[in-house]
């Protein structure tokens, strides 16, 4: 982990500020991108208060411009990248009847095309560089239907299914890029904001509160997969709660 440079994004909060904090614990140089600017600028001040190596830029994920520059930021400060954790991500799920158009459309902008925009804007120096890692944040709903969040869910199945190819294709192409999918299950971070609808939001709520676990759970994880040796990939990772059924 020493001295690697990885790029997180939805570094302001829950799971990908967890994984910068432990990651800078571990030596790593961190550059953090969200939209929360005080959200980023207080967690690169508290990382380098803790004697790490952090800096951020504001980024929407939607945006393949600020995607291509933050990677552009990373390599001038440090003069190469070995890990993009691809981790932004909303879910505002809901009903398929309660026609929440503009919330299917957001997430299919953020969760999936923000994952195309990061692979975008990365692989041509992993390419040249011939070594990288791409890690994503898909989900448990990407691996089976919850009613609910065929959307949501439809994203992360998209994840998966890119990811595994990318895979595949750096293996034939002899790139040496590794690749990792996360699914986490009930982790307590800020994601319920991001649910509108009042009934799928107090259900969440409920469940979450019952059984969800702390996202240094999944940093855990996270650093797992990057920790193995250049010639291992650790390909896919599920984790959640022990009492979540
Ligand atoms: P949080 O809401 O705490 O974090 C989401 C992060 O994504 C925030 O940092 C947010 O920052 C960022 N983000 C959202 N939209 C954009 C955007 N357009 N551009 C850049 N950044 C954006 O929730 P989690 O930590 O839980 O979520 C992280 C990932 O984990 C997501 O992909 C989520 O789907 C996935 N996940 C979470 C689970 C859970 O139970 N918590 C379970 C399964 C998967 P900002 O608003 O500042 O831009």
């Amino acid at each position: 982990m020493k001295d690697k440079v990885i790029i997180i994004t939805g570094a302001s909060s829950g799971i990908g500020a967890a994984t910068a904090r432990l990651l800078a614990s571990k030596g790593a140089k961190v550059v953090l991108g969200a939209r929360r600017e005080d959200k980023l600028k207080a967690l690169a001040e508290e990382i380098r208060a803790a004697g790490g190596e952090a800096i951020w830029q504001t980024l929407d994920v939607t945006k393949q411009a600020e995607n291509d520059a933050i990677v552009k930021l990373a390599t001038e400060t440090y003069g190469r990248i070995d890990v993009i954790f691809l981790n932004a991500g909303i879910m505002p799920s809901s009903p398929l009847s309660a026609l929440k158009t503009d919330d299917w459309h957001e997430m299919v902008d953020i969760n999936i095309k923000g994952v195309l925009n990061g692979v975008a804007a990365v692989l041509p120096a992993f390419v040249a560089q011939k070594s990288g890692h791409v890690i994503a944040t898909s989900s448990v709903a990407g691996l089976k239907a919850y009613p609910a969040a065929a959307v949501y869910g439809g994203t992360k199945f998209f994840v998966r299914d890119f990811m595994e190819i990318l895979r595949m294709e750096s293996a034939m192409e002899g790139t040496n890029i590794r690749t990792a999918t996360i699914y986490p299950a009930a982790i307590n971070t800020e994601l319920l904001h991001t649910i509108s609808e009042p009934g799928t939001a107090a259900g969440m709520a409920a469940l979450y509160e019952q059984v969800g676990i702390t996202p240094d759970r999944i940093a855990n994880v996270v650093a797992f997969a990057i920790e193995q040796p250049a010639d291992t990939n650790v390909s896919e990772l599920t984790v959640g709660p022990t009492v979540q059924a």
